[in-house]
């Protein structure tokens, strides 16, 4: 995929060898995985291929950091004092987003909101938003019981995929007594209760 437009200060390449740079092999190639089901999630649902592609690429680039260097970077940019009480998990979207903007120099504030809605998703969300939630859940090398159901419904129904791994997500959390963020409720009040 050649980029076209600048997003991004370089080539397609140029940017995965930086990805490469910030996390594991193992991560790397889920993030490849990612890209790919975004491109074609992109593609069936007419969405800017590009920033699918490179919101794809980066939306894991901070998953990695040291919890450290997340609590700086909620100082220094000033987000909500409350994010402290969290943790990676959350933190590599909403966080990451940040850093992605100043290490990465994307400023495209779509691309970096695909990426800070990645992980539970929100009551709004744009179509760009819901390829890159949905891709991260049914790339190709995701494993789980329902993984394939999952992947027949995002490339017939994207809403329908945004809801079915939203409650698919808060099933698993609150079987394992794990907390919810109050914004994965939300995303769950939207899309999976709302009659649209
Ligand atoms: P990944 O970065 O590709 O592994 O995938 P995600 O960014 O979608 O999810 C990262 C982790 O966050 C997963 O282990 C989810 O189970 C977890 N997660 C998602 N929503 C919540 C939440 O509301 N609360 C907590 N505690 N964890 C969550
Ligand atoms: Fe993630
Ligand atoms: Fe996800
Ligand atoms: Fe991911």
């Amino acid at each position: 995929l050649k980029y076209r437009k600048d997003y991004f200060a370089g080539s397609r390449d140029e940017l995965c060898a930086k990805i490469q740079q910030s996390v594991s092999t193992k991560r790397y190639q889920h993030i490849l995985g990612v890209e790919q089901a975004a491109v074609q999630l992109a593609q069936e649902n007419n969405v800017d291929v590009e920033k699918a592609s490179i919101s794809g690429l980066v939306h894991d680039y901070a998953k990695e950091r040291s919890t450290e260097e997340f609590k700086r970077v909620i100082e220094k940019k000033h987000l909500d004092p409350d994010l402290l009480k969290w943790n990676n998990f959350i933190w590599h979207g909403v966080v990451g987003a940040e850093i992605i903007a100043d290490e990465l120099k994307i400023d495209d504030e779509e691309i970096l909101n695909a990426v800070r809605r990645h992980t539970v998703g929100s009551a709004v969300m744009t179509q760009l938003d819901k390829v890159v939630y949905v891709a991260d859940f049914i790339e190709k090398g995701r494993v789980f019981p329902d993984v394939d159901v999952a992947r027949t419904i995002a490339f017939n129904n994207l809403d329908q995929a945004v809801a079915f791994e939203t409650k698919h997500t808060l099933q698993y959390l609150l079987a394992a007594n794990k907390t919810i963020y109050p914004v994965a409720i939300e995303t769950y009040n939207r899309w999976v209760v709302a009659v649209n």
